[in-house]
């Protein structure tokens, strides 16, 4: 046996057990591969050398696009580099101006930049829960919350999705925990679906628990200047803990945390997401900040995203496609099994559109779906040439089937 053949037989012995993970993960329909993919402006994308109609973005108001846009100097670009921990000597002025606007934006007294928002998840919820504390999250919030709450160590306790009476029952049983926690997202990244936040912040009242809310997929669009789902509904100063991201909407990067002065004094000595880590190059943090700007100054982004959504929610429903119970320019098409799934992604990549197949355990057994999404530069032509396709990939699944 020659020495390279020596090697990959050691190599194929030494990751057998990935190797059959990954088989078994190929036969349910759940094994993920990377797939090389180029924004365009418009709504589209580039793949394999074709050009699609990106309905999977979240980059709901076509911001990131704008970004690059003119007005950026040479001083600017100095900014692209590494610096350090925001401890150590990276805190750059520019975190302090992007706090202040946000903190502002949610009418909150501070706020604290994160890297991004799994890393802000992370440290919030390890940082303010421990072991003797209970938190209650929804059932269908994002793999960050769920990760934070195991580093935490704290009781993870999971009430159904958006059931405050559900959830009610189980902090009314939960007497004997230190302290108490409810956490759950804006409108539902997989589900698009709001949040009841006013009953929500009646509980914490009731329960005197403190309340957490990510609002990585409301903020930049729903609100005064797109401050997010909580301040549309008048509750920002409601809520403890408002977390937001700068990747979806913002189309940018990085995540926050607005709060009271103490908290975010508490995160910056305790929140090791914050503490163990590089800062964002500073030329992030302009980014961000330009990303507010253009939220405020361009309503009609909003406005547009909000009429394209609405004509296409209408449309699939219409259809009898179903969407549960979307109100938001995320809109799962739900269709159950992996592989109906699976191929119905396939027929619309076929057809020119760009739409992915959510499966488990990114959604519970039973509810794999494609999860649409709506943009700003989305052309109502487009969405008509989507709702085509939609149709014809659901007339051939049925067939199949
Ligand atoms: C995307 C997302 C995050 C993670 O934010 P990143 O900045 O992408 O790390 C956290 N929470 C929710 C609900 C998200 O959708």
């Amino acid at each position: 046996m020659s020495i390279v053949e020596h090697q990959e037989t050691e190599s194929r012995s030494r990751w057998a057990w990935l190797r059959d993970e990954l088989q078994q993960a190929r036969e349910s329909c759940r094994y993920r591969q990377l797939r090389s993919l180029t924004p365009l402006p418009g709504g589209r994308v580039a793949a394999d050398g074709r050009e699609l109609l990106n309905l999977c973005s979240n980059n709901y108001l076509g911001i990131s696009e704008e970004l690059a846009g003119p007005g950026w100097s040479a001083s600017d670009l100095r900014l692209a580099g590494a610096t350090a921990s925001r401890l150590v000597v990276g805190n750059h002025p520019s975190f302090g101006e992007l706090e202040t606007a946000v903190a502002r934006l949610k009418e909150a007294e501070a706020s604290l930049v994160f890297s991004c928002g799994y890393m802000a998840n992370l440290g919030i919820l390890s940082a303010l829960a421990g072991r003797g504390d209970a938190v209650y999250a929804d059932r269908h919030v994002h793999a960050s919350i769920i990760d934070g709450i195991a580093l935490s160590g704290a009781r993870h306790i999971r009430y159904r999705h958006n059931d405050v009476d559900h959830l009610r029952g189980l902090l009314a049983k939960g007497d004997e925990f230190r302290r108490r926690m409810i956490v759950t997202e804006g409108i539902f990244s997989m589900d698009g679906d709001a949040a009841p936040l006013v009953d929500l912040v009646r509980l914490k009242r009731e329960f005197d628990a403190v309340l957490i809310v990510d609002e990585a997929h409301s903020n930049g669009v729903y609100g005064q200047d797109g401050a997010g789902l909580a301040q549309e509904q008048g509750l920002a100063r409601e809520i403890d803990v408002q977390m937001g991201t700068f990747g979806k909407a913002y189309g940018a990067y990085g995540a926050y945390v607005a709060g009271d002065q103490l908290l975010i004094d508490y995160l910056i000595n305790t929140a090791r997401s914050f503490l163990f880590t590089t800062a964002l190059p500073p030329l992030v943090n302009r980014l961000n900040l330009r990303a507010l700007d253009i939220v405020r100054d361009q309503p009609w982004r909003r406005r547009q995203l909000f009429d394209n959504a609405a004509f296409f929610r209408a449309a699939m429903r219409q259809r009898g496609h179903n969407i549960g119970a979307s109100t938001s320019y995320i809109v799962p098409w739900i269709i159950g099994g992996e592989r109906e799934t699976l191929a119905v992604s396939k027929a619309l990549w076929d057809r020119g559109i760009a739409a992915v197949a959510i499966r488990p355990p990114t959604v519970p057994a039973g509810g794999s779906r494609i999860r649409l999404s709506l943009m700003a530069t989305h052309q109502r032509a487009d969405l008509e040439y989507a709702l085509q396709a939609i149709d014809a990939a659901a007339g051939q699944m049925h067939r199949q089937v």
